[in-house]
């Protein structure tokens, strides 16, 4: 059986994610693997069809506990051999688990990292056949990590004990200081590295002014009713009275903090975790310890610590794929809060930490560019797209505007005040207000006093954000602003300026005086995401009826909904209404242990539900079998170039491909004239060059007359690149 063959039979899954199979193919050659891969990357697949593979067993190291027995029983759901050992297990338990495993009747053992230590494992160990160690959430072997474990330390003792056995090390950990610590406290030898774009393509971004803003909250969350949603607060009291509030609204919302009782606290997360309360109000202790791949909306109710808490926060939603939402409530009020909390800490050295990570988090909610550009840079990742599509910024319609004369009002008045004040100030000075500081900074004496009269506060604020963003502008510590070269020069030279901002809404068409340009924007006018998924006819009354089976079976078993099938499997079905065993194998998550559990269950809701509204099977598209039932052999090598082929459908350019899948150009480009040698349809238009460049390319490769590259590089010269005439020469075969 080829990789991909194990992928279907036992994952039901057509096609890998970003990088999962040459992350593959890298652990089958027995190489030290390191992957960093955001959550919901699927990293869990990395090791788990390796160890499919592998005749000895494969030793999962994971530090989350709760977690371990719904990884468990998702694996055996898909008819794969997998136990756990952790603290959880009684004696008799643990004895039954230990003789599976060594009657070898065990694939994959997931263990707790403190058993590492007890001899008692040593010894069980020693007598067994490893193949391969996988190290999840690799990043808590690391002091520099935000979660470390010392019982991760004990992995050397692990890799001197099983010398030659091949560790594949896993995080959503993206910083350069923990890979390389990672790699040096695993003792890793020459580890292939993988990194997969830190991009959430299905989530969707938004920060919105705190105004009324319990209703507020409400009736976002109504627009989810029934699906999970998670709410994190500042402080345990507050997660207590909103949920009370959310509950007298009429939602169904539980609290969760620290402070709860142990039991209490598992309770409410079984019960979100098992469907059965959509909504959790918690502070940042929720979330770690669940793994729920159908979280559709996370908020921010109050602000983020730091952004690095905020993405992983965020990053609880949409793990399977589907649309998701992240919207952050954001007041001036809770910036002075939280200062006041940050004064508070004695330690001057943390206390600046704070306050930095603040004044970024600040600067995030104020943005008036791209807020995944500026997530994914704060991670040192470059996102070559100006508008993603996919936050309030960017699915915000936008004008142009003539900045020039406002642009240089501001930075004269930066100047002017010796450019030693923040935004708040500068804007009362430009707008002549009479306060008792601005008389004794004796600004109002200022030429540049009360100059600004038709820009509001708000406008003010927004444009000073976008000369920053074009760099005439910078913010210095204390959040007070100065000139850049860039903008002396610009204000020297008089230049013209033309900005884009947030469409002004006619005065007269106003609720508020200042309702904000932002409330224009709806989630439900959003473009589709970077998933076909979200395009699907989903026909929503059978998709009910498949969660409400989904939910029995899964009491029955006493396990959660989502190891039976995901969200994504649920919406296929009741898109494609599958009547047969034949068809209904062809949706993804549909393996074979699967279909042969629950296949039956599932195809009578369907069949009866098609047969009372008079409906007919849709055919599944595109999935591998179908083409390969045809005698092609198209997709046997590389599900690399069907990732690519998709990414292209969905409007990426080359370099954009290049970058989310961690290739360079160069290979991408191959990808194509593979595309376009299985299939002479597949639409080269949106890569071409632009025509003049595409003449000039086809002429001279006619000119040439050879199928050789070089001879019509020479001739085109250093302003033509050799991807670029591989495209044409494509084009050419193709017409
Ligand atoms: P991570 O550990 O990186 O957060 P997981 O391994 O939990 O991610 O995978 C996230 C989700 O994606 C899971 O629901 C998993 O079943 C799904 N998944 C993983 N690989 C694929 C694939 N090749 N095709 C479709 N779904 C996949
Ligand atoms: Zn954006």
């Amino acid at each position: 059986m080829t990789v991909l063959d194990l992928l279907k039979k036992h994952f039901g899954y057509d096609q890998f994610r970003p990088l999962q199979a040459e992350i593959i193919a890298s652990v089958l050659e027995r190489r030290d693997t390191l992957v960093l891969m955001p959550t919901g990357g699927g990293k869990s697949l990395c090791y788990q069809l390796p160890a499919l593979r592998f005749d000895g067993l494969t030793l999962v190291v994971s530090p989350l506990i709760a977690l371990m027995k719904d990884q468990v029983d998702t694996l055996k759901a898909n008819g794969i051999a997998a136990e756990f050992i952790n603290s959880s297990l009684t004696y008799p338990e643990l004895n039954r688990v230990r003789t599976r495993v060594r009657r070898n009747a065990v694939k994959i053992l997931y263990v707790a990292p403190e058993r590492l230590v007890l001899s008692g494992f040593r010894d069980f160990l020693a007598g067994l056949k490893v193949s391969l160690v996988a190290v999840d959430e690799a990043h808590c072997i690391s002091m520099w990590g935000h979660e470390f474990r010392p019982d991760y330390r004990n992995l050397v003792d692990l890799r001197r004990l099983l010398p030659g056995v091949p560790f594949i090390a896993l995080t959503a950990t993206a910083t350069e200081q923990v890979r390389r610590d990672v790699a040096e406290q695993l003792e890793l030898t020459q580890p292939q590295e993988f990194a997969a774009s830190f991009n959430r393509a299905n989530l969707t971004y938004s920060v919105r002014p705190k105004r009324n803003s319990v209703d507020a909250l409400a009736a976002l969350l109504d627009e989810y009713r029934g699906e999970s949603c998670i709410v994190y607060c500042f402080s345990r009291k507050s997660t207590e009275d909103l949920a009370t509030a959310l509950c007298e609204r009429g939602l169904s919302a539980l609290p969760y903090h620290a402070g709860l009782d142990t039991p209490v606290r598992s309770q409410t997360q079984e019960k979100f975790i098992r469907d059965e309360v959509p909504i959790i109000v918690a502070t940042i202790a929720f979330g770690m310890g669940i793994d729920k791949p159908d979280v559709r909306l996370v908020v921010h109710y109050d602000l983020p610590k730091s952004l690095e808490g905020y993405y992983q926060e965020t990053g609880r939603a949409g793990r399977d794929g589907l649309p998701s939402e992240c919207a952050l409530f954001y007041s001036y009020g809770d910036k002075v809060k939280q200062d006041f909390f940050i004064d508070q800490i004695e330690n001057a050295a943390e206390q600046r930490n704070a306050q930095d990570k603040l004044a970024q988090v600040i600067e995030f909610c104020d943005l008036q560019t791209c807020r995944r550009k500026y997530l994914l840079a704060y991670f040192g990742e470059d996102w070559p797209q100006d508008n993603c599509g996919g936050c309030d910024v960017c699915l915000t319609p936008r004008e142009e505007f003539d900045a020039t004369v406002i642009a240089q009002k501001i930075l004269s008045a930066i100047v002017r005040t010796g450019e030693r004040f923040g935004i708040a100030h500068l804007s009362q000075v430009l707008r002549g207000a009479n306060t008792k500081r601005i008389r004794e900074l004796r600004h109002d004496r200022l030429s540049v006093y009360g100059i600004v009269g038709d820009f509001s506060d708000g406008e003010i604020k927004e444009v000073a954000g976008l000369l920053q963003a074009k760099s005439l502008l910078r913010k210095n510590s204390y959040a007070s602003l100065s000139l850049t070269p860039t903008g002396r020069t610009f204000l020297k030279n008089r230049e013209k300026l033309i900005l884009t901002r947030a469409k002004r809404v006619e005065p007269a068409l106003r609720v508020t005086p200042d309702s904000d340009p932002a409330q224009v924007w709806r989630r439900r006018d959003a473009p589709p995401l970077a998933d076909e998924q979200a395009d699907l006819a989903v026909d929503a009354a059978l998709f009910e009826q498949l969660r409400t089976l989904r939910r029995e079976l899964a009491e029955e078993r006493n396990v959660p909904p989502y190891v039976i099938f995901g969200d994504v499997t649920l919406r296929q079905m009741a898109a494609y209404l599958p009547q047969s065993r034949e068809s209904l194998s062809r949706i993804s998550g549909v393996g074979a242990a699967k279909l042969e559990q629950w296949g039956e269950a599932f195809l009578e809701v369907i069949r009866s539900h098609a047969d009372e509204q008079g409906l007919a099977e849709r055919p599944v598209p595109g999935t591998r079998r179908s083409r390969e039932s045809q005698g092609s052999k198209v997709s046997r090598q590389g599900s690399t170039h069907i990732a690519t082929k998709q990414l292209l459908e969905q409007g990426r350019s080359l370099a954009e491909v290049a970058t989310e899948r961690g290739l360079s150009v160069r290979t991408v480009v191959g990808h194509v004239e593979k595309l376009v040698a299985d299939d002479e349809d597949f639409d080269l238009g949106p890569l071409l060059p632009v025509s003049d460049r595409l003449e000039a390319i086809q002429n001279a490769i006619d000119r040439s007359g050879a199928t050789a590259l070089a001879p019509v590089k020479a001739m085109l010269g250093k302003d033509y690149t050799y991807e670029e005439i591989r495209l044409v020469r494509a084009f050419m075969r193709q017409t």
